[in-house]
């Protein structure tokens, strides 16, 4: 198969092209996503938070092998863990891998002095995060993203298909016109598995060492990085 867009092709071709299905929501654009690449050349890089498990319901109606990435910082809460488990359970034929930095964290503890996360969190999540998934997306030419517009100010930009110059990729995201109602409205629905932590005020979660819990009428990424000015991973900025 050849795909239509690229990131190679997008300059000639990104003011002329739209999502045939885009109109129909997150589902029509999975469905044109599973189309125009093929199963090698795609991957959905998920947190597993909410967002991630409907996006994870979606693609298993278009495409029930899918490849889906969790980056695997070695950091993660056991709820993290969990719900993995139960999302591979509930969903059998997903391809779900975790995938691990090169460096272990006595290995980063050796090279770079312990707790790297609060003396340089940008330094951590390139090795933890932003290598492992440029690894996973140099045998890709397109992934997937639960981003949601009204997350944060960094994201009211985003497109449903966008050129990602960082990792030399299409990012294609489903879900930027979702509200966090939406979201939680068709987890319940469709009586999904989530992470439990979101039941404590965890809207968004990371690494445990970066994430705490938000107050009432908090930011969903309030809890991220807070009391630094890191608002960002490093997986969604250039
Ligand atoms: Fe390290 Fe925190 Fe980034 Fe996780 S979120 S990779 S612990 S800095």
């Amino acid at each position: 198969m050849t795909s239509s867009v690229t990131y190679e092709n997008w300059n000639q071709i990104s003011d002329s092209f739209s999502i045939e299905d885009e109109s129909k929501g997150a589902l029509g654009v999975l469905k044109w996503a599973y189309n125009n690449y093929s199963e090698e050349k795609i991957v959905y890089a998920s947190s597993f938070g909410a967002e991630a498990i409907v996006l994870i319901d979606l693609i298993h109606q278009v495409k029930p092998d899918a490849h889906i990435v969790f980056l695997d910082t070695g950091l993660h809460f056991l709820e993290t863990y969990d719900v993995i488990d139960k999302i591979q359970a509930r969903f059998p034929t997903l391809k779900i891998e975790k995938k691990q930095p090169a460096l272990t964290l006595d290995e980063q503890s050796a090279q770079y002095g312990s707790a790297l996360w609060k003396r340089d969190p940008n330094q951590c999540c390139q090795i933890r995060k932003v290598i492992p998934l440029r690894e996973t997306l140099t045998q890709k030419e397109a992934w997937i993203s639960g981003l949601r517009r009204e997350q944060s100010p960094t994201r009211q930009n985003t497109q449903i298909l966008n050129k990602d110059d960082k990792f030399e990729n299409i990012k294609i995201c489903p879900l930027i016109h979702w509200t966090w109602d939406e979201v939680w409205s068709y987890i319940r629905e469709k009586d999904l598995p989530y992470n439990e932590l979101h039941d404590r005020n965890y809207p968004s979660i990371g690494c445990f060492p970066c994430t705490q819990p938000v107050s009432a009428n908090g930011d969903s990424r309030e809890g991220r990085w807070s009391g630094s000015s890191k608002t960002e991973c490093g997986l969604h900025s250039s």
